[in-house]
């Protein structure tokens, strides 16, 4: 690691690097940062920054709270927003420690490491490219978001006058400068809403970019005074926004889910992975579907998914098997939406599919009729089944058996069961605006 070091060096006195933000996220992927002077990099790459982790959400009890911050060289970036002459900013992304040294049980980012090493062991690297979609709204002159979206265009339309394709287009350009490498920038379906692609990478890759992401195009939305928010479902009536993940594991270099020879070109292996998610899905939907809102984006009609079923190219199935093949095959898993933590949900996916291929599971047939437009007796009659309906029962799916809290082991699973448990009293107890709306005159 010398050599990345030097490199980083070499960077930080040639971009005048002055200050340094060490990142890191709490259990809900939440970004947090403390920022240090580049005097201190002796110290920081050592691992010898020190916070309070009782104050970060799903970490540490007040009395155990000295945690560590350890940097990943490899996420040394400069901030291009910061750069002037003779000064500028650069973070690092960071893995939490204990006081001893070992990695700490909380830090999701260390869940996600686990994974891998749990699919490594079997032979197995995990390739994630994830699809975050996002919404701009419009901000009030004090720069609070409000509810007016920031254009009326629809999918891939040009708009050479929207501001949404100028923030898109900045957005791109502070991503490359980060070192992304961006494949594709679209309008979406709905008013207001975006997507940038960028290329898939090892899991823990995947999970850093898509934090930087979003930080990323929150704050190149701000200078525009747009406010980007990845809330699941934030206006309703037209499309929520997604975060579709699509996964392959690799032998070495060769894709260990194509295989020529079948119809779909898909191995054994790809189809006890598909067997494992759709088998774990139900189990896992709290993490990768986190909020009371998520789950109003999971309704019929909006390209979102609700029902249990793949298929090679229908989007309204939960697995959709993407066209491309080779060392591109891949299966895409259309339930996950962007307010979740990408290190627990590839950790989750991943494990589900790893279960699949350890038991042997086999996958259901596909289904390739449009399912929103089935009876309900088609869909029973075919063994389709359905994704939690809420929050509250995909908490009680995720307790119902061991899958999830041997895949998030026994910390992170604990805090987040009593934190989903919480966000839902709370919601349940509130007094809504539809509710206002529906009785208050009638009664
Ligand atoms: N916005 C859709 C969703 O909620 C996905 C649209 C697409 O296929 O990209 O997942
Ligand atoms: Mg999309
Ligand atoms: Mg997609």
């Amino acid at each position: 690691e010398t050599s990345i070091l030097d490199e980083i060096k070499e960077t930080i006195k040639r971009k005048s690097v002055e200050l340094l933000h060490l990142q890191f996220v709490d259990i809900e992927g939440i970004l947090k940062h403390v920022t240090v002077t580049v005097e201190q990099l002796e110290d920081v790459v050592e691992g010898k920054m020190m916070f309070d982790g009782s104050s970060i959400k799903g970490f540490s009890p007040i009395n155990k709270s000295d945690l560590y911050l350890q940097p990943d060289l490899t996420t040394f970036a400069v901030l291009p927003w910061s750069v002037e002459e003779g000064y500028s900013e650069a973070r690092f992304l960071c893995s939490v420690k204990n006081p001893d040294g070992t990695l700490f049980e909380g830090d999701t980012r260390n869940v996600l490491k686990k994974t891998m090493k749990r699919a490594a062991d079997q032979g197995y690297t995990i390739s994630v490219g994830p699809e975050l979609e996002f919404f701009l709204f419009k901000n009030d002159e004090k720069g609070y978001a409000t509810q007016e979206l920031g254009d009326k265009a629809g999918y891939f339309e040009p708009s050479p006058h929207d501001l949404g394709e100028r923030v898109r287009l900045e957005i791109y350009r502070a991503l490359k400068a980060m070192g992304f490498t961006i494949e594709a920038s679209h309008h979406e379906v709905a008013e207001g809403q975006h997507e940038i692609n960028f290329k898939y990478a090892d899991a823990l890759t995947a999970a850093d970019l898509s934090t930087t992401y979003k930080w990323v195009v929150k704050t190149v939305a701000q200078k525009f005074g747009l406010h980007a928010t990845f809330m699941p479902k934030p206006v309703f009536g037209i499309n929520g926004s997604g975060m579709h993940v699509n996964m392959s594991f690799f032998e070495g270099s060769e894709n260990a889910f194509f295989d020529p020879s079948d119809e779909l070109e898909l191995s054994e292996i790809a189809y006890h992975f598909i067997a494992g998610v759709l088998e774990n899905v139900k189990s896992f939907a709290a993490v990768t579907n986190p909020l009371v809102n998520s789950y109003k984006r999971l309704v019929p009609g909006y390209e979102a998914p609700c029902y249990l079923a793949w298929s090679a190219s229908n989007r309204s199935a939960l697995i959709r098997i993407p066209a491309k093949k080779g060392l591109a095959t891949r299966v895409e898993l259309r339930c996950p939406d962007p307010s979740s933590n990408p290190y627990l949900t590839f950790a989750v996916i991943a494990a589900a599919g790893l279960d699949g291929i350890e038991k042997g599971l086999e996958a259901p047939a596909p289904i390739n009729e449009d399912i929103f437009h089935m009876t309900e007796e088609r869909r029973a009659g075919l063994g389709i089944d359905n994704l939690p309906g809420s929050l509250k029962e995909a908490v009680t799916e995720m307790e119902s058996n061991e899958f999830t809290y041997n895949a998030l082991g026994n910390h992170v699973y604990n805090e987040y069961v009593s934190m989903k448990r919480a966000e839902w009293d709370s919601y349940r107890t509130a007094v809504h605006a539809w509710e206002i709306e529906n009785y208050q005159s009638k009664f």
